[in-house]
């Protein structure tokens, strides 16, 4: 059952928000972050929504697996395989978790620092 949820990346994904993708497969459509947190930061999101990382363990692996591997794949387009990146995923109130549609964030351009606050 679709969700009535209407956040924000809904409506990206639906066109009712433009935004200009960074990278796009039939799996994800990936875009700059508008609060950058770092030189680059890019949100991927499933064109099949999801609310949040911890309904993924409920959904086909395989849905989990090509949205990963369309992250790496996004990562490797930005030029981030040799200097490094770092993805993160927030999930849920204490995990600092904004919008309720699930994307990972791919941060890089600069030394990121551990741990995270
Ligand atoms: P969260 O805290 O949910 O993991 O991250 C949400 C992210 O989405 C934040 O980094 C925030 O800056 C970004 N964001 C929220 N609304 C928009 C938007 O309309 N456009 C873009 N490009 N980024 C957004």
């Amino acid at each position: 059952m679709q969700h009535s949820v209407n956040t924000v990346f809904d409506k990206i994904i639906s066109g009712d928000i433009p935004v200009e993708p960074v990278f796009e497969n039939d799996d994800v459509l990936a875009f700059n972050d508008m609060n950058p947190q770092a030189p680059v930061h890019v949100l991927v999101i499933p064109k099949k929504r999801s609310s949040r990382f911890s309904e993924l363990s409920s959904k086909p692996v395989e849905e989990t697996g090509r949205f990963f591997a369309a992250v790496s794949a996004a990562a490797s387009s930005l030029g981030l395989d040799s200097p490094g990146y770092r993805i993160v995923v927030n999930n849920g109130s204490d995990g600092g978790q904004e919008v309720e549609y699930l994307h990972a964030h791919i941060l890089g351009g600069r030394q990121l620092k551990w741990p995270p606050g």
